[in-house]
């Protein structure tokens, strides 16, 4: 037994040291691949499931790295955020997709709406409406085409900040969606000061629609307390014409999912808004 215990604190302690350098191999290579453009946006069409329009898309980041290949942001995100190279990350990524939104307009095409996915740590920033306003006078990007998403989970560690943090933000005109909504825990007292635009319903609950009744009662559930609070609503990961069609004909028409296209490079994405989805 006390052989055994000795090889666990071996196995154990090696296994940490293993994970602590594999986190040091990965921020460091993360700030090279941030210096050497090594990051790439995608955008996943946003679309009125009614009418089978593409109103806006969601940036999501993909790391090209020279070394790993593609990288998924599950893997690299969790580590951006706690080295705090997050905050860098995003504004790279707000740059990027703002500059190539800009540019679909100027030639004439219609993106809609850019939605990005920031983070508490990156609106705590005190220069962060400074550096936005920037980014839209730089991208000629209106600020009517954006859209933050903040997860429930990060405005709930510190509600009453962010309240404060997101009235600001929405002062200026940009547009609030509460992602992954369902799976924090957040009070409808708190939803209701929140100045938010749209409840973004979790893929998880979407997933198993519409044979699951829990996923059911919970999926309407949102859609219900959206529309008696004013706000929009839009479902994500939504893969089957089912799902699609049980959303839609509860009441949330705005749908997001590899049902109609998978997150894409610019050059596709561009192919679609010529040619349609
Ligand atoms: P998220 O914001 O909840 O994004 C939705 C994720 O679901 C994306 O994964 C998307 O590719 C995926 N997805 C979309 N439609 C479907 C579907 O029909 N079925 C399934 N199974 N999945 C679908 P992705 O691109 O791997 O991103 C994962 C997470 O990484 C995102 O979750 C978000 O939390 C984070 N992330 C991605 N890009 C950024 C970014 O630029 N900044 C920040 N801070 N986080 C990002
Ligand atoms: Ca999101
Ligand atoms: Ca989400
Ligand atoms: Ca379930």
């Amino acid at each position: 037994a006390k052989n055994e215990g000795r090889n666990n604190v071996r196995y154990y302690s090696s296994e940490m040291t293993t994970r602590a350098l594999e986190r040091v191999v990965m921020e460091t290579s993360l700030r090279a691949g941030l210096k050497n453009g090594e990051f790439i946006v995608y955008f996943q069409p946003q679309v009125n499931g009614k009418e089978n329009r593409l109103f806006g898309m969601e940036a999501l980041v993909r790391w090209n790295s020279p070394t790993v290949g593609l990288v998924s942001p599950a893997v690299f995100i969790p580590i951006a955020e706690s080295t705090g190279l997050i905050v860098e990350l995003d504004r790279y990524v707000m740059k990027h997709a703002m500059t190539q939104i800009a540019q679909w307009y100027k030639e004439g095409l219609n993106p809609g709406i850019l939605s990005m996915n920031l983070t508490m740590k990156q609106l705590q920033q005190k220069d962060f409406i400074e550096y936005l306003k920037t980014l839209l006078a730089e991208t000629g990007c209106s600020i009517e085409w954006v859209e933050l998403e903040v997860t429930e989970d990060q405005i709930m560690i510190h509600p009453d900040e962010a309240i404060d943090i997101l009235r600001e933000i929405s002062r200026i005109g940009v547009k609030i969606a509460v992602d992954d909504f369902g799976t924090g825990y957040s009070s409808l007292s708190y939803l209701k000061k929140l100045p938010i635009n749209k409840l973004k319903i979790d893929q998880s609950f979407v997933r198993e629609l519409p044979d699951d009744e829990e996923d059911v009662a919970i999926t309407k559930a949102i859609i219900a307390m959206a529309q008696s609070l004013n706000l929009d609503v839009i479902a994500e990961g939504v893969e089957t014409a089912e799902q699609k069609d049980f959303l839609v004909q509860n009441g949330c028409i705005n749908i997001q999912g590899y049902f109609y296209s998978k997150p894409k490079p610019a050059d596709e994405i561009r192919t679609i808004l010529i040619e349609g989805l």
